[in-house]
């Protein structure tokens, strides 16, 4: 009885099916607006490219070098190689500041981006250029490719 309740309160939404039906896909959260940057700040929103990205898909926003527990406010740091010279070659991620080694930090959060990508069933990420792990030859690009996900680099 409780079964048949539940059904016949549920309202029809069938408008909410062509929103699931749309392809999810990863897309870098700063790219969206969400302060998530090193500096803290909040970058400025690209709605022009967003609106159309929405057309087509459900974007699902990551920051993997959040998910891989590094704070907001953090340390800018540059690669100097690519993200496939950081997972075969032993190259390091430095922050420039303190010296201190954060690769773990990308690779841990190139791991997580993944697990978000096969959870969500994404084909494609939209990641931002110029990150040590967001962008196409970064950690977390260089990863999602070797997954066999479309890496499309986002200026
Ligand atoms: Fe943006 Fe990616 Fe850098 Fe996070 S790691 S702040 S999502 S570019």
């Amino acid at each position: 009885m409780g079964a048949k309740q539940t059904e016949k309160k549920l309202p029809l939404f069938p408008e909410r099916q062509a929103v699931v039906a749309k392809e999810p896909v990863l897309i870098s959260a700063c790219f969206l607006g969400i302060p998530t940057r090193w500096h803290g700040r909040r970058p400025k929103k690209r709605d022009q490219l967003i609106e159309k990205l929405q057309e087509k898909y459900v974007l699902v926003p990551i920051c993997p070098e959040q998910l891989g527990g590094m704070p907001t406010p953090r340390t800018g740091e540059y690669l100097e190689g690519t993200g496939a010279q950081v997972l075969d070659e032993g190259l390091r991620i430095k922050a420039p500041e303190t010296g201190e080694d954060v690769t773990k930090f990308h690779v841990n959060g190139a791991g997580y981006a993944l697990e978000i990508a096969l959870i969500i069933g994404a084909k494609r990420a939209y990641l931002k250029s110029g990150s040590p792990s967001c962008d196409k030859d970064g950690v977390t690009g260089e990863v999602l490719k070797r997954a066999g996900i479309a890496v499309i680099r986002i200026p």
